[in-house]
């Protein structure tokens, strides 16, 4: 069960302390108080935890400063929706907004490998009105004798030329606790010149250590991987171990699912479950076209394999792409086949904004269906 106060309602209160101390009494029943910020203020929510089922949400609802209580079920219950329109969602992570409602490119290096390339490609979003990107520095590889990443030796400049060109946002994977450290540590050595969404891989979906470690921080934002070979339902709650530790800024990503029935592509797309979690919960959702279609294959229209996969995610609704783009792949030390090049991101991004402005054009028209 979650209460949630008004917005009005201090810390330091004497409603608070009642309504406080009214739960905390409850037999059985422990409390979890979170803080969650909205676009004007900081809400308090405070989830009861136990067995709640004889709980009346009548009496809860009449204690002092308590605007609603919602009675959710045991599964994902921070990050899921509980039939709730009117809970908070989303975030804004400097100066950049995420919820089911926005729309924002992450295209750049799978991996970083040598700090022109960096250049090349930063420049490339920044000519383009760009302020988002992905770059990865530790590399979870299948083989131990494949690049592993430049790990901690290249955040100093990816940081510095994000800064010069720009950029708010990295999306960056993380596969150990100790790379939110060293992430944090060249933030605030550079001067903190970008910021960085710490990215759990779909090999890690279920590493709940890491899932925890990540989740007491409140530094950066996630952006969270499903896993390729679990349910849906089991990766949402992998997700939900980040909110329950403390942090609910969480971007669910759609990557495909690992299953021969996808051949010839390296996954099978997954993007028709992107309504599925808007409906289910409260996160942003994001579409890895990259990791789901792997190729640079083309349609006799003309268009890549990737693109129509990036179409069918953004005309169902996604909030964020995760994208592939690389100088010269040919010379990329990770995932080259399958990266778009710096020439087709004008091209890339006027076929994602014609597929939202589809998506726009199909929820106008569910809305005059309600309506009438
Ligand atoms: C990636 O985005 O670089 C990546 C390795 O993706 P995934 O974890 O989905 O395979
Ligand atoms: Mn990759």
């Amino acid at each position: 069960m979650i209460v949630i106060l008004s917005s009005n309602v201090a810390e330091n209160s004497k409603e608070y302390r009642l309504t406080l101390d009214y739960l905390s009494r409850l037999p059985g029943i422990a409390t979890r108080i979170h803080n969650v910020q909205g676009a004007q203020q900081v809400l308090t929510e405070i989830y009861l935890i136990g067995d709640t089922k004889t709980l009346s949400v009548e009496d809860i609802r009449v204690l002092p400063g308590v605007e609603r209580v919602i009675r959710v079920s045991e599964e994902y219950r921070i990050l899921g929706r509980h039939r709730d329109g009117q809970r908070v969602s989303g975030f804004e992570y400097n100066g950049v907004s995420f919820s089911q409602d926005t729309l924002n490119v992450f295209a750049g290096l799978c991996a970083v490998d040598t700090s022109e390339h960096v250049e090349l490609m930063l420049k490339a979003l920044r000519d383009h009105g760009q302020v988002c990107t992905r770059m990865g520095a530790y590399k979870p590889r299948t083989n131990p004798y494949s690049f592993q990443g430049h790990g901690k030796s290249c955040l100093n400049y990816v940081f510095e030329l994000a800064g010069k060109y720009d950029i708010k946002v990295i999306a960056m994977e993380i596969t150990h606790e100790s790379h939110v450290d060293e992430i944090h540590e060249c933030l605030e050595q550079t001067g903190r010149p970008t910021g960085v969404m710490l990215q759990i891989g779909t090999r890690n979906t279920q590493n709940f250590e890491l899932l925890k470690a990540v989740g007491r921080q409140q530094d950066f934002p996630v952006l969270f991987k499903r896993g390729f070979g679990i349910t849906l339902n089991e990766s949402l709650n992998a997700a939900e171990y980040l909110a329950s530790e403390g942090n609910s800024r969480v971007v669910f990503c759609l990557r495909g699912v690992k299953t021969n029935m996808g051949d010839p592509h390296r996954n099978l797309v997954d993007f028709s479950h992107v309504p599925v979690l808007k409906r289910l919960t409260r996160m942003p959702v994001c579409i890895d076209p990259s990791h789901s279609v792997g190729s640079r294959e083309r349609s006799p229209d003309g268009l890549y394999d990737l693109m129509h996969a990036t179409a069918q995610g953004v005309v169902a609704g996604a909030n964020m792409v995760l994208v592939d783009f690389h100088p010269v792949p040919t010379k990329a030390l990770v995932d080259g086949p399958q990266a778009m090049l710096l020439e087709e991101l004008g091209w890339f991004l006027e076929d994602v904004a014609t597929a939202r402005e589809c998506y726009e054009k199909r929820q106008i028209l569910a809305a005059q269906r309600v309506a009438s």
